[in-house]
């Protein structure tokens, strides 16, 4: 499908070509240079805190460094909330560990910490404690993050903040991938910036980043020949790619804005219909980048479904997306523990995620508007059937 308005483009600021070329022009177009340290040095100084940022290959490679880095080994098992996308859980498996998984709860859509606790306490009684929690910001939102980090302290459990789709987003003032023992970002070609493919770990200490480099370079040993004591890998990021994020970082706080702007719009066209719930922030404790902007129907009269609403945008050549399925309910992950009820598959079965670029124009929402009323208010229809 050739769509004429995209859920998540990717967005140049215009700047990152020059960031580009003076890699090009120093040769420096390896994973390492100016681009790579000053890239890190960005995003450290974004997130605040005493972090320390490694550049990768991609969000999935780091999920599965934090893995690493977390000691996780093959057997393990490792918490993962099932409302995700599936590289939240991939890695475990690379690990050979096995994932358990976690329902949402209804506010944030994300891991609920009561859930999350009765989770622990069945694996310890089983025998096994589960070695690492993965917690995501789902769609941008934070999750419930008090809780889940007094759980992981009080059974002194490790988190991996997947904080892929929430750089930018803020809970209780403090920016998201900054509450985990590892935080996760990704520069994938739809999330909010992007490197054209590219990840960052973030880790609380000097020896952590390290350590990170030297697994993400094939985990070279200090020897003039090419010598190895331990499983590497290649992971780290292009001095070229890095080049395109120093350029995105520049503008990362204006598609924020933007994206949120996409949220306020989405909520006044919605704002009529008390059958759709536009997917939004709890309290003014949570603050989304609103990466995606998501709805969620309910029942009503007039039949109106969230594949309905599809349809009708595919149609006008706009793309919008299921919520991810979640990860219990996927082949891939069959038979895999689950502790929760129907959360988050009511989630996936009656919410959409709506075109949300930081570059839809204004004419770009009036046509989606036109669409959306369009559908709506066929409402309708159940007069028609005599
Ligand atoms: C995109 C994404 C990832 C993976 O990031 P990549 O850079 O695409 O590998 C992981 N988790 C979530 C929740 C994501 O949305």
């Amino acid at each position: 499908m050739d769509f004429k308005i995209r859920l998540s483009p990717p967005h140049m600021s215009g700047n990152e070509l020059k960031y580009v070329q003076k890699a090009l022009e120093t040769n420096w177009v390896a994973p390492a240079g100016k681009n790579i340290d000053e890239f890190e040095k960005d995003i450290e100084a974004y997130l605040g805190g005493q972090l320390h940022v490694t550049a990768l290959s991609s969000g999935t490679a780091a999920i599965h460094l934090a893995l690493v880095l977390a000691g996780v080994k093959p057997g393990d098992e490792v918490i993962c909330q099932s409302l995700t996308f599936a590289a939240s859980a991939f890695p475990i498996l690379y690990q050979g560990a096995n994932p358990i998984f976690i329902d949402s709860e209804q506010e944030t859509w994300n891991m609920c910490p009561i859930l999350l606790e009765d989770a622990i306490k069945d694996r310890i009684e089983s025998g096994k404690k589960p070695k690492a929690i993965i917690l995501v910001h789902i769609f941008g939102m934070p999750g419930k993050i008090d809780d889940i980090v007094a759980v992981s302290k009080k059974y002194n459990i490790p988190i991996v903040e997947d904080a892929a789709e929430a750089l930018g987003s803020r809970y209780k003032g403090q920016k998201c991938g900054t509450f985990g023992d590892y935080g996760v970002v990704s520069f994938n070609g739809n999330k909010i910036i992007t490197t054209s493919g590219g990840g960052a770990l973030t880790t609380k200490s000097e020896i952590e980043k390290d350590k990170a480099i030297f697994l993400s370079t094939q985990a070279k040993d200090k020897a003039s020949w090419y010598q190895h004591s331990q499983l590497g890998y290649n992971y780290r990021m292009s001095n070229i790619s890095a080049g395109i994020g120093r350029g995105q970082m520049e503008v990362l706080d204006l598609y924020v804005n933007k994206r949120r702007e996409n949220h306020q719009f989405y909520t006044q066209l919605f704002q009529p219909y008390d059958f759709i719930h536009v997917f939004s922030e709890p309290s003014i404790e949570f603050h989304s980048n609103h990466w995606l902007s998501c709805i969620q129907f309910s029942d009503n009269k007039s039949n109106k479904t969230a594949l309905g609403l599809y349809e009708a945008l595919r149609k006008n050549k706009m793309e919008s997306k299921p919520v991810w399925k979640p990860l219990h309910l996927q082949p891939v992950f069959e038979d895999r523990p689950f502790y929760g009820s129907k959360i988050s598959e009511t989630i996936f079965e009656k919410g959409l995620c709506l075109p949300s670029g930081s570059n839809l124009s204004e004419t770009e929402k009036e046509t989606i508007a036109q669409v959306v009323l369009k559908y709506l208010d066929s409402c309708h229809s159940e007069r028609n059937v005599v």
